[in-house]
């Protein structure tokens, strides 16, 4: 960030966008009430979708965008983003992994599908195949989640402030699950996708006892044909793991499961 002079520090200029989604990050962000007024002191915030009616389109130091990709328009539009933020971070699930509106990606009924839920509606804009965003443009930091957490967004927000390199999230919900001392499910038999899921939520729905269907989305160093293996030694028919991971795997899913999916053929 650059340094006016000894006392006089230029804020980082933030700009926060919204594609397709539910909005939800952006309302988690303006939900934190006890950290907005530092934040909102910290920062210059330029463009704030959900929050502001007046922002400017200049250059960024970094933007944080929410939503997939659906539409040509929002293509030309995270394209030109890209193009004047220094850093980009995608935050929530939908801008990490695609959302639940790409549960079915690539499997060659978008057409269709379409077609079956607005019939013959003409669009303004052309609609693709809801994508995480970086299948589009280059994203420097991934803030998991669904919505995303407090805790991690403002780790984030906090270090990029202060030039220190946020640190990748690698760890499972099991980790999570097992230092709040809960009762694994797997020993109940029952479909839970903490083995694989992208850590951060503190083992939010374990803590009461239900199954995670993976809302912080895929991660990457989860073993999937063996949380496949396991689950269908339950009884559990691989469709119906296949149906739950889905939900919130989006694209990046499938990269992870390709090997599974290669011994069904
Ligand atoms: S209950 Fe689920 S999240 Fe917790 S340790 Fe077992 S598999 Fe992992
Ligand atoms: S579904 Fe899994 S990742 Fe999502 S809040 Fe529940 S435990 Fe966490």
């Amino acid at each position: 960030m650059e340094v006016k002079s000894e006392k006089q520090i230029v804020k980082p200029r933030i700009g926060i966008y919204g594609f397709t989604g539910c909005a939800g990050d952006q309302l988690l962000i303006i939900h934190t009430e006890d950290q907005i007024l530092n934040l909102f002191d910290a920062v210059d915030i330029k463009s704030f979708v959900m929050a502001s009616s007046n922002p400017t389109e200049g250059e960024l130091d970094v933007a944080f965008v929410e939503g997939s990709i659906s539409t040509e328009e929002e293509r030309e539009h995270i394209k030109e983003i890209r193009d004047r933020a220094q850093i980009v971070v995608a935050m929530g699930n939908c801008a990490v992994a695609g959302g639940p509106q790409a549960m079915f990606a690539r499997d060659g009924s978008f057409a269709e599908r379409i077609k079956q839920v607005y019939g013959d509606v003409k669009f303004i804009t052309d609609p693709v195949e809801a994508t995480p965003i970086d299948e589009v443009i280059t994203v420097d930091y991934y803030l998991p989640g669904c919505p995303i957490s407090q805790p991690q967004t403002m780790a984030l927000i906090g270090r990029l402030i202060h030039g220190v390199e946020p640190e990748d999230i690698t760890t499972p919900v099991c980790l999570e699950c097992k230092l709040n001392e809960n009762k694994c499910l797997l020993n109940d038999k029952k479909l839970c996708l903490g083995p694989v899921t992208m850590g951060g939520c503190g083992s939010a729905c374990p803590n009461y006892g239900l199954p995670c269907v993976g809302c912080w989305g895929p991660n990457k160093d989860g073993n999937f044909s063996e949380l496949f293996r396991l689950l269908n030694s339950f009884g559990i028919a691989h469709e119906e793991v296949m149906r739950r991971i889905r939900n919130y795997g989006g694209h990046k899913i499938l990269k992870y499961i390709e090997d599974i999916k290669d011994k069904e053929r």
